[in-house]
């Protein structure tokens, strides 16, 4: 299987990245950010805890997070591979994403860090506020809390993969089209 973790700053551009990912490799995209927005949008009890902590810009507990994580890759068992697109984001996330795998006889093959400076980061998410309907990206108190949960607790992810010789940070300004190429040669050369 073809496990990515697509990594970067809330706005580095993730999303649009694994749109176009699962079109060239046919694997499965998880966006736990979407699967949060989908149970909120159904009301549903899972959704109302999450909005919780997302409207805070705080991140939604590991427990909640890993077992809405297993529950979709379990559905999904003829997948050829997944993007993880917003997981994980915690060190407890990555072990319990790396045990899960490991029951399942594989493991994650890369994780590809988006860099993009912290100044575009937020010029980014305001502009996506705009027309998106999201809430947490409409105030900037909200923007630079989701950063700084980022630098505390989410990049030290990096590291961990890092120790692994998995880790690789490419550059996430440019075109959406360089941005892919990139992208592709570091998933074929990992791969
Ligand atoms: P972003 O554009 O900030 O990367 P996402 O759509 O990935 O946004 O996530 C939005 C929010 O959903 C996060 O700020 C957090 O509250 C919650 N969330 C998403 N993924 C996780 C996760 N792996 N662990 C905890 N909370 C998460």
């Amino acid at each position: 299987m073809l496990n990515l973790i697509l990594f970067g700053p809330p706005g580095s551009g993730k999303g649009t990245q694994a749109e176009k990912l699962i079109e060239k490799y046919s694997i499965l995209h998880i966006s736990t950010g979407d699967l949060f927005r989908y149970e909120m949008g159904s009301n549903t009890l899972l959704g109302l805890k999450a909005k919780e902590y997302m409207s805070r810009g705080q991140l939604v507990p590991d427990e909640v997070t890993i077992g809405m994580l297993k529950n979709k890759v379990n559905a999904n068992p003829d997948a050829k591979g997944i993007i993880f697109d917003g997981f994980p984001r915690t060190i407890a996330q990555a072990v319990a994403l790396d045990d899960f795998l490991a029951e399942k006889d594989t493991q994650v093959t890369a994780l590809i860090a988006l860099d993009v400076p912290e100044d575009e980061i937020v010029f980014r998410l305001l502009k996506r506020g705009k027309t998106s309907g999201r809430t947490d990206d409409n105030d900037e108190t909200i923007i630079r809390n989701r950063i700084d949960v980022y630098k505390n607790e989410t990049s030290p992810v990096f590291d961990y993969y890092a120790a692994h010789k998995k880790s690789r940070l490419i550059s996430g300004m440019g075109s959406i089209d360089i941005i892919f190429e990139r992208l592709v040669s570091v998933i074929d050369e990992m791969n």
